[in-house]
């Protein structure tokens, strides 16, 4: 997630974990930016030397903030979701929000949106979407995870045999409410992806976080929520936001800014469009299956680069 962008909903105190990582990122006028998963750049060196060896160096007009290609993989074939449930506090109310939205996001015209996206041969990413698998993990590596853990926690799944290898797949790291990601769950991030070599396969991968009291105003698990589940709720946009960052830019060398390393969600994040109000007083914007959702927009790259509820 970018954590720029969520500071509309964020508490004021937590601008300062911002302004902490910004200063880790040495902004030079022809800086170039690759992304780092986590809804921020980080300084292309190779990029950036390139640039300054140009005359006047790369163009930063407004036009450098869209999205543009970088040549990497991106995943045009069905992708396959796999969900990994950590954590021995998952209830089955939770779990049903988050299955429910994994079951109905493929084909959906807010999926969509990722069939604008396409790969250096010109295909396109498919709007289909299959929760091919789950598995649990009640906790084998405790609360407080690293990222190395959460790389052990996917890799584990699949050398066990619990999931199979799948270069198409995407696999989700859904943590309970009382677990935690130490590089900075709801202080820098809600959620994020990566990849990873297992089984010789390029295994795409991404955390997210259930923020009920941990941290429901910086992460979006609002009360009430649309199913009276807030923190599967609010893990419900960022794991749509980390799936459509996974499909379109897998390796982190496909699809993002050279401005500020952003990806698709990120230029979307925390914005919801016009929403609607369920019976219980929750907002929502978007229906999969029978259920509801407060989903963040994803960025179209049409005619026009843009935020959007749904495509076309
Ligand atoms: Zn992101």
């Amino acid at each position: 997630m970018q954590f720029s962008r969520k500071l509309s909903l964020l508490a004021a105190g937590l601008a300062c974990a911002f302004a902490a990582h910004a200063q880790t990122v040495k902004e030079t006028p022809n800086s170039q930016f690759k992304p780092t998963g986590k809804g921020w750049g980080e300084l292309d060196n190779v990029a950036t030397a390139a640039s300054n060896g140009q005359a006047g160096g790369a163009s930063r007009g407004a036009s450098i903030t869209n999205l543009s290609y970088h040549g990497g993989p991106v995943m045009v074939a069905p992708t396959n979701v796999y969900y990994i449930w950590y954590g021995s506090a998952w209830d089955t109310a939770s779990k049903n929000v988050l299955t429910n939205l994994g079951q109905h996001l493929g084909g959906s015209p807010y999926f969509n949106i990722n069939t604008t996206y396409y790969n250096g041969s010109n295909t396109h990413v498919q709007n289909s979407v299959t929760l091919a698998g789950s598995t649990t993990d009640s906790g084998s590596l405790g609360t407080r995870l690293t990222d190395a853990n959460i790389a052990s926690i996917v890799s584990s799944a699949i050398t066990s045999g619990k999931l199979p290898a799948d270069s198409n797949g995407v696999y989700v790291v859904l943590t309970d409410h009382s677990t935690t990601a130490t590089s900075g769950f709801c202080t820098q991030y809600c959620g994020w992806h990566d990849h990873q070599t297992v089984s010789g396969k390029d295994i795409k991968y991404a955390f997210v976080g259930n923020a009920e009291t941990q941290c429901a105003s910086s992460c979006g698990a609002t009360s009430p929520s649309p199913n009276g589940t807030p923190g599967a709720d609010g893990a419900a946009s960022v794991l749509a936001h980390e799936v459509e960052e996974a499909v379109t830019d897998p390796d982190l060398n496909a699809w993002y800014s050279n401005y500020d390393g952003s990806e698709n969600a990120d230029k979307c994040a925390w914005n919801f469009g016009t929403t609607s109000t369920a019976s219980n007083g929750a907002k929502y914007n978007q229906t999969f299956g029978t259920m509801k959702y407060l989903i963040q927009q994803n960025w179209v790259i049409a005619s026009t680069q843009k935020c959007l509820q749904h495509y076309p």
